[in-house]
């Protein structure tokens, strides 16, 4: 796929100054678009994103300045380099240009291979800069995500809880806590292998993130657990999703190839998980380390009623009984 063309927005009001520029660049291959007043290029910044922008100090509707500051305070981060064009006398406009944010200027008048040059050092640089923001941008995603399922890490839902535990208690809001963790997991990689052990890691973790909604937070907690974050959601909501957890996973097939002695067979394996719940407002809880210590409390309690269900804390906890999944 051939590389989009650079798009360079030339804002100026003199209409033979800007048909010019936009004809030298035009016949170097760039995208150009063009404004003729303060208004226009507003509006073009934001609605066309280009790569760069030419910009007169001096315009009918606004100051060049003004301009300026508009398309440095856009509130995305994408960085858009601005040259501004200046009358050689102009010192201050110049000045102020650079003190705001503008990233280089061009005194008028300009000739042909000086506004080519300079467009094509500040297109470079523009370019390295969106390399960064997207290196940036992965780095920070990689920071906060698990690995091998791809769900959210303990590190971001220790933040996200402690977060949304604040939030409810200032606006008395409820917030719920599930705590999964799979059943006699070691088994699997006692009898399947690690692969076998990781690609079920991975089903399970999308069982989970299909059962919940856009707003929820479902973290690898660690090896085999998982933990799901409610926001303003109660205890009957949190119920119907744990139940949807457990169903999902209890009643899938996780199928794998596995190789052994050089050939291949399919093998089937059926997991199930134990879950605990706890949910604030509650008595007892007023952190959210509180949130999390009863709703491991409410799991080790699954646990030890026999593993596959799920358990809810409250001053007292109490067995769920669901259906077969
Ligand atoms: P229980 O029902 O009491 O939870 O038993 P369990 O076997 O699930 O729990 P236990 O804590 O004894 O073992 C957890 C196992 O999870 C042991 C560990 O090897 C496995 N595990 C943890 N992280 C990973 C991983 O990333 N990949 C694989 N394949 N296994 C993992
Ligand atoms: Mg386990
Ligand atoms: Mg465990």
């Amino acid at each position: 796929m051939a590389e989009p063309r650079p798009k360079i927005l030339v804002v100026d009001d003199s209409r033979t100054q800007l048909e010019w520029l936009v004809a030298v660049l035009q016949r170097e291959g760039f995208d150009v678009r063009s404004a003729a007043t303060g208004k226009e290029a507003i509006l073009k910044v934001r609605t066309e994103a280009p790569d760069l922008v030419l910009l007169d100090m001096i315009l009918p509707d606004m100051d060049g300045l003004e301009v300026l500051r508009l398309v440095k305070a856009r509130p995305d981060d994408q960085f858009i380099p601005v040259i501004i064009l200046s009358v050689k006398s102009d010192l201050d406009s110049k000045v102020t240009g650079l003190r705001i944010g503008a990233d280089d200027f061009l005194a008028k008048p300009f000739a042909e291979q000086e506004i080519l040059a300079r467009c094509a050092a500040m297109l470079r640089i523009k370019t390295l800069q969106d390399q960064l923001r997207a290196t940036q941008h992965k780095l920070e995603e990689q920071s906060i995500t698990d690995g091998l399922t791809g769900l959210k890490n303990r590190r971001l839902f220790d933040e996200r809880l402690d977060e949304e535990f604040r939030r409810a208690q200032r606006y008395a809001d409820p917030v719920s806590l599930i705590m999964i963790d799979l059943d006699h997991f070691k088994l699997v990689n006692d009898r399947h292998g690690h692969q076998m052990g990781d690609m079920v890691l991975r089903e399970a973790a999308a069982c989970i993130r299909a059962s919940i909604r856009e707003p929820d937070i479902c973290a690898r907690y660690g090896g085999e657990e998982f933990a799901v974050i409610l926001p303003k959601t109660h205890l009957g909501g949190a119920l119907t999703v744990a139940e949807r957890i457990w169903r999902e996973i209890g009643g899938k097939v996780f199928r794998q190839e596995v190789t052994e002695g050089g050939s291949a067979r399919p093998v089937e394996v059926h997991v199930t998980a134990s879950l605990g719940l706890a949910f604030f407002p509650s008595k007892d809880i007023t952190s959210s380390a509180l949130l999390v210590k009863f709703a491991d409390e409410a799991l080790y309690q699954a646990k030890h009623l026999g593993r596959n269900n799920i358990c809810l804390y409250q001053a007292q906890n109490y067995q769920v009984a669901p259906g077969e999944p």
